[in-house]
């Protein structure tokens, strides 16, 4: 699998295979020598001397300290296909333990890969070059939920959904809500500034952290914004951090904004002939000053999957999927329900159907946080983009997508948040071996390239991390590359923390 060789961390296999290719090929033998001792600096890197083990043990414990081989395989993915095994696992439970760590990771120039729930999409929390996976798992307590400033602090090991059940019974409402958030940690969330369906209405994670505590790659803890719900103090090194993949500071503890919990929620699902109505639907919506909590679509090879997995009867016809959440108080929520039905009516659909019980509605959503599973079901190939275009360019993105994957004889099911046009292309094979993988590849650049050309971006919410890194420059000028990379520079000189993510080569 070259894929997987591409990014292997030591020179046993790889550097065979490797070598003997280019060997058999006689002109390039000098090239094979260099290359296997490039591949052999690289595992130099990664060898972590029992001095920095006997070190670390004496400074936070043996206690969450892992070497056994077990245990570093129990590291060794995240929510992609990869699998790179690092030399060491820690766990540490406090900030401090995280800065002893990376002062001694500086000191030996040895790789530390920040490590939430690995659910990333991308690759962001794989050992590449091998190094020390730090899970901030063990951190996960929700320090303080306050009901009048309205914000609680939460270590990065909390998971997205017991954060929602904890403030929820307070009254208070933390919107973010990735697809993967019962399992998701807040940490995780952070770096990819994770979105869900009802960052529509409200947002992104980005829109909900303050302040962070963090600590930088040399060890130094460092708190960043402001424990307040507003304040412009310097630089917003809050922000730069969100987002950044976990590659410029680790977080481990953030205080985040929470808003009132809605009063009501219902959901409403219009079936449509065509993606077409969808944009003018949207228009219809906000027209009449009305912002649904969510708004989720599903093109036809995604309704097909979830036809028979919901309680809802899908008409016989029905080809584009409108999943609308509406919320608020009961009386003004009556009133959108009615006019959102009438507009979806107005735009062509084929029924409106309102899910009127929260069993309904949880049944629902439930299937609709599963369909990246359930399209996966029966094909041994996947490739997933999480790409987004301005809203009325959705219909043009998603026919542009089937005619690639048509060309490149992939399967092809989109799906997404209608809302802020994130459209989530993904592109299946029954079977998997190299040519798949390489047309696959191809298609994925081509469909960066329509996204660009339509005004979008790459990525709306998985990041860059390993998996996109090489489509970097479609979307990012080279000015704007090199500033980037200058500032992760000037958080870590050494590349200790998280190397060879976002940036090719890095
Ligand atoms: C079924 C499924 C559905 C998904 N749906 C969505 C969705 O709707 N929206 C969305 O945005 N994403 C979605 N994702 C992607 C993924 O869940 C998110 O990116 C999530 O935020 C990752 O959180 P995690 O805890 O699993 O982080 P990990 O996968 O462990 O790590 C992700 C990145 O964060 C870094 N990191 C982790 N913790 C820290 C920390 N404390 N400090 C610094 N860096 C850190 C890692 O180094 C890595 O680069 C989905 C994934 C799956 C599998």
């Amino acid at each position: 699998m070259w894929r997987h060789l591409e990014y292997a961390n030591n020179w046993g296999l790889t550097g065979l295979i490797k070598f003997y290719l280019i060997f058999t090929q006689k002109y390039f033998m000098l090239m094979a020598l260099i290359l296997m001792l490039y591949e052999k600096e690289k595992k130099a890197m990664t060898n972590i001397p029992e001095e920095f083990i006997k070190k670390l043990t004496q400074q936070i414990g043996d206690r969450f300290i892992f070497s056994d081989p077990e245990k570093l395989e129990a590291y060794n993915f995240d929510g992609t296909d990869f699998t790179f095994l690092p030399n060491l696992v820690v766990e540490p439970e406090t900030t401090e333990e995280v800065s002893k760590l990376m002062k001694l990771a500086t000191e030996y120039r040895v790789p530390v890969i920040p490590r939430g729930a690995a659910t990333g999409v991308t690759g962001g929390a794989l050992a590449i070059h091998g190094g020390i996976i730090l899970s901030l798992l063990r951190m996960n307590k929700i320090i303080s939920i306050d009901e009048i400033d309205m914000t609680a602090v939460v270590q990065p090991g909390v998971i997205n959904f017991d954060l929602h059940e904890a403030v929820e019974k307070k009254g208070l409402y933390y919107p973010p809500d990735p697809a993967s958030y019962e399992t998701s940690s807040i940490g995780g969330n952070i770096a990819e500034d994770a979105g869900g369906p009802h960052c529509y209405k409200y947002g992104t994670t980005r829109d909900y952290v303050l302040g962070m505590k963090v600590v930088l790659p040399d060890g130094t803890i460092m708190n960043t914004g402001v424990q307040t719900r507003k304040g412009v103090v310097g630089f917003d090194l809050t922000n730069l951090i969100i987002g950044s993949e976990g590659t410029l500071a680790i977080v481990t503890e953030a205080t985040v904004r929470l808003i009132p919990l809605p009063g009501k929620i219902i959901t409403l699902l219009a079936f449509f002939p065509d993606i077409h109505a969808l944009s003018a639907t949207l228009y219809g919506i906000t027209k009449n000053r009305i912002v649904p909590a969510a708004l989720e679509f599903l093109d036809p090879a995604s309704v097909n999957t979830i036809r028979d997995r919901i309680s809802i009867p899908v008409p016989k016809d029905a080809s584009t999927l409108l999943i609308i959440d509406l919320d608020g108080e009961s009386e003004e929520l009556d009133r959108q329900m009615v006019d959102v039905g009438e507009i979806c009516l107005d735009n062509g659909a084929d029924d409106v159907l309102l899910a009127d019980s929260s069993g309904k509605r949880q049944g629902l959503w439930d299937v609709r946080r599963k369909l990246r599973d359930f399209i996966k079901e029966g094909s041994k190939f996947k490739r997933a983009e999480d790409v987004t275009v301005p809203i009325r360019k959705i219909p043009e993105l998603i026919e542009g997508c089937e005619e690639i994957a048509r060309k490149y004889e992939l399967m092809n099911h989109n799906f997404g948040h209608l809302g802020d046009g994130n459209v989530h292309v993904n592109l299946t094979h029954k079977q998997k071996n190299e040519q798949v993988i390489g047309q696959a590849k191809y298609a994925a650049k081509e469909i960066f390239e329509l996204t660009v050309k339509l005004g979008g971006t790459i990525s709306g919410e998985h990041g860059i991390g390993i998996t996109k890194q090489e489509f970097l420059g479609i979307e990012l000028s080279q000015p704007s590359i090199e500033l980037q990379k200058k500032i992760k520079q000037a958080f870590d000189p050494l590349n200790i923390l998280n190397p060879g993510k976002i940036f090719p080569g890095s």
